[in-house]
């Protein structure tokens, strides 16, 4: 068994009440290593092309990393990945909830569900065996009472109302984190599965124990003394950034109409911290903890998000924050995610001032949204539909210029008129208006410590790719995301004056504008890293190559990020998704967002043949063979 890894996956067949369990090929975990990676090839490999996202024969795959489990810093992560019901496209959804680390110790690196049960059951997975348990009493409650409900000391995943109704943005829970976008606990219940609880006594083996912890000692160290990762996250978590993104028009205000909210402050991360506070939480084994805890009906609970500050805050007009804190925890009860929850509600908001729709929903009022949260939740009159989402609701009712979505999936909190380079990864991105899908290029165009022309589209299609391939590496090492802010853009100061190629790219296409960027992705191995310089750039890198025994590289470490980034893109082509499905709402495309600002929209179409290039697609945007081939792709 490869060090790092449980060796067995286990398989359940929901419809044929059959439960099995095997071990991947070593090449598979080679190539695809686990979380992002594995199981975008796992849902490439088993699932048919064409099926019915909510049918039986798709796949509900929940894949874990080697780290997961080991005590390296911010990486128990888990991801499921499955065909999205909201877009078609395959979705995966990364969670900080403890599920992961308990699959593992009950001796599984992954666990993929098939099938349909007949009646609601849950999946109880143990040492001491693996059984589908009646789950008809778990049926109807919320996501607290449903963990509630199931074995102590255990890892556990559940769905809300909203997944057993198949709110086609159902999101699934584990412990108070949640795996959000596009639908992956409608799948969950679609297969009448409405929870899953794990746990045991395994432990993965460490090819060198001694080395590994230093490795993760450094990793800690480093995260513990970087500002964005010691000071910042800690201090305000993710909603630090509502105050930076309204002052450089990037907080969507209006269903994405502007980029600034005058009462930003009012919902930002510093009024949170001063005002509502009660303490700093965290997923497990994380020295970050940007999780805040609020009140809400006097409990103390999770609390909001940038995403769900900026979602249901600005872009509603809204700047109530208290009213923000119960909103997000009836949707974490009702198991709704709110990035599109919030796209849901203002674009009816918008569209009931057009008289597209009738509603009593409208920007800045706050009373009858809790009402429209648990209406779409329970599918109950306009609720129904917005639980289609927003590309639905325009194809139904209009006012498709302002659905704000890309490939179905509801655009994240980032408005991309004012960080071009976001708005070229919202469209590319292989599951839908991902901000993190999208590389989150806005964190250098916008709210990040390196500030790049936000207009420019010079550059863009190069530090997209960068991006790109570095947050689909960390996260298929099952590291957090969040662990890159300690490492990047710092990656880029420290190589500036040490290497004359990096700084050329850097002031190329960072700060003036260029091309050049990108070509480093497709640069003969060693040419813009050399190992002597700077052997592992991330910690990431150091800690999974003690841990597995696999030596990896810097350049396979980008070459992870690559064949991951062209796996997903694989499975949408064979889905029919193509150049015609990169797109942004027209708002995006076509009107300035500050009309004293003529560069304030996405000229998409000057950047996208350059990404395609650059990612070695056709100019279709499908990989072609020589890069699959390169990157050792079958199909
Ligand atoms: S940084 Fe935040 S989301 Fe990431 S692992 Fe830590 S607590 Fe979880």
């Amino acid at each position: 068994m490869a060090y790092g890894y449980m060796g067995k996956v286990l398989e359940v067949n929901l419809s044929e009440n059959k439960i099995d369990s095997y071990s991947l090929p070593d090449k598979t975990l080679e190539l695809y290593v686990g979380n992002k990676g594995l199981g975008a090839r796992l849902l490439y490999d088993l699932v048919p092309p064409g099926i019915d996202p909510l049918g039986g024969e798709n796949a509900l795959i929940v894949t874990t990393a080697p780290l997961t489990g080991t005590g390296a810093p911010s990486s128990n992560r888990f991801n499921v990945t499955t065909k999205s019901p909201l877009t078609g496209a395959i979705v995966d959804s990364n969670c900080g909830g403890n599920f992961g680390i308990h699959l593992k110790r009950a001796g599984y690196d992954a666990l993929i569900v098939r099938g349909k049960a007949d009646d609601p059951v849950y999946l109880d997975i143990s040492d001491e065996g693996v059984q589908i348990k009646d789950a008809r009493d778990l049926w109807g409650l919320d996501t607290e009472k449903t963990q509630e409900q199931l074995p102590d000391k255990t890892g556990k995943m559940v769905i809300g109302p909203a997944g057993e109704n198949l709110v086609k943005f159902a999101c699934i829970v584990s412990e108070e984190r949640v795996a959000g976008r596009s639908g992956v606990g409608t799948v969950m219940g679609s297969k009448n599965l409405k929870a899953v609880s794990a746990g045991g006594n395994k432990k993965p083996a460490i090819y060198n124990e001694e080395l590994f912890k230093e490795a993760c000692k450094e990793w800690r160290d480093q995260l513990r003394s970087h500002p964005a990762t010691s000071e910042e996250l800690p201090q305000y978590g993710t909603s630090i950034f509502i105050n930076r993104t309204s002052a450089t028009h990037t907080l969507p205000t209006r269903n994405f109409k502007y980029g600034q909210f005058k009462d930003a402050d009012k919902i930002s991360g510093e009024t949170l911290a001063e005002e509502y506070l009660v303490k700093n939480i965290g997923c497990y084994g994380c020295p970050m903890r940007c999780g805040r805890q609020v009140k809400v009906d006097e409990k103390p609970v999770k609390g909001p998000e940038y995403e769900t500050l900026g979602m249901l805050g600005s872009n509603l007009m809204i700047s109530d924050l208290q009213a923000i804190n119960e909103w997000n925890r009836q949707a974490d009860l009702l198991g709704l995610d709110t990035i599109s929850l919030g796209n849901a509600l203002g674009f009816v908001m918008e569209a009931g001032e057009d008289g597209f729709i009738k509603t009593d929903l409208a920007f800045g009022r706050s009373d009858n949204i809790s009402q429209a949260i648990e209406d779409i939740a329970l599918r109950r009159g306009l609720g129904d539909d917005m639980a289609e989402g927003v590309a639905h609701l325009a194809q139904k009712y209009g006012g498709e210029d302002y659905a704000m979505h890309s490939k179905g999936l509801e655009l994240a909190a980032y408005e991309p008129r004012t960080a071009v380079g976001q708005g070229l990864g919202y469209a590319v991105a292989n599951r839908g208006g991902c901000h993190l899908g999208a590389g989150y290029v806005v964190f250098l165009e916008s709210n990040g410590p390196i500030t790049v022309d936000p207009y420019t589209t010079k550059g863009k299609p190069g530090l997209a790719v960068f991006n790109q391939t570095v947050l689909e590496a960390i996260s298929t090492l099952g590291s957090c995301n969040f662990t890159n802010y300690a490492v990047f853009p710092e990656f880029l100061l420290k190589m500036y004056n040490r290497s004359r190629l990096v700084s050329k790219v850097v002031n190329n296409s960072l700060m003036l504008g260029g091309n050049q960027f990108g070509k480093f992705m497709y640069s003969p191995k060693g040419a813009v890293l050399p190992k002597k310089v700077f052997h592992h750039p991330f910690p990431h890198i150091k800690a999974h190559s003690h841990c597995t025994g696999n030596e990896m590289s810097p350049e396979d470490f980008l070459k992870l990020g690559q064949r991951v980034f062209n796996m997903c893109r694989l499975f949408n082509a064979r889905e029919g998704f193509s150049r015609r499905d990169d797109t942004l709402p027209r708002r995006l495309t076509n009107e300035l967002q500050r009309q004293e600002e003529p560069r304030s929209r996405v000229p998409l179409d000057e950047m996208l043949p350059t990404f395609y290039r650059l990612r070695g697609w056709d100019q279709n945007g499908i990989p072609t063979e020589r890069t699959l081939r390169k990157l050792g792709i079958e199909k």
